[in-house]
C-alpha cells in the first residue's frame, strides 16, 4: 500500500487527506502535516545543510543549524 509522510515530521498515512487532515508538531508553516511530494528512498537528506538519514522521521527529528524557516532538517525532494 502506497504511504503519504508528513514533510515535517515522517508521519505517514495511507492517504493524503488523513495525512494533511491531522495535526502536526513540527511544522513551521501551519499547524497539519504538509505532504512530502518527493519519492520513497532509501536515505532522505536534509535540503539546507546535506545531513542524509534512512527515514524522514529521523532526519525531522534532529535540529538543522541551516534552516532558515524552522528548527529541523527538510527533507529534499
Ligand atoms: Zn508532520
Ligand atoms: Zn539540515
Amino acid at each position: 500500500m502506497a504511504k503519504f509522510y508528513c514533510q515535517c515530521c515522517g508521519t505517514d498515512r495511507s492517504s493524503v487527506s488523513s495525512l494533511t487532515s491531522s495535526s502536526c508538531s513540527k511544522n513551521p508553516n501551519g499547524k497539519y502535516h504538509s505532504l512530502y511530494e518527493g519519492s520513497e528512498k532509501s536515505k532522505y537528506t536534509c535540503k539546507y545543510c546535506g545531513t542524509d538519514r534512512s527515514s524522514i522521521s529521523s532526519l525531522t527529528s534532529s535540529s538543522c543549524s541551516k534552516n532558515p524557516n524552522g528548527k529541523y532538517h527538510v527533507p529534499a525532494m
